[in-house]
């Protein structure tokens, strides 16, 4: 008997080319295919440090359920963790 586990599928990762919107750099990226059918409707919105494409951007790329890139978002300002010290 053939036991398949479903489970394990869902969490297969999927290649994507993912293209950094304020510089153009693109690199295969591997997401989890189980975070497009845990999302019930609309994208699914990733958020990709700098580092991971681009080294220098960060940004947030959609994508919808059936894996289409929809569109990228740029982020304009970071807030650092870190207190900076008034001198
Ligand atoms: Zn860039």
């Amino acid at each position: 008997m053939l036991n398949i586990n479903y489970k394990k599928l869902e969490s297969i990762m999927r290649e994507f080319n993912i293209s950094c919107p304020t510089c153009g750099i693109d690199k295969i990226v591997k997401i989890p295919t189980e975070i497009f059918s845990k999302k019930e409707s609309g994208c699914v919105k990733i958020h990709v440090p700098a580092g991971i494409v681009c080294s220098d951007h960060q940004f947030v790329v959609f994508i919808d359920q059936k894996g289409i890139i929809r569109g990228y978002e740029k982020i304009d300002l970071i807030l650092a963790t870190k207190t900076t010290e008034l001198k």
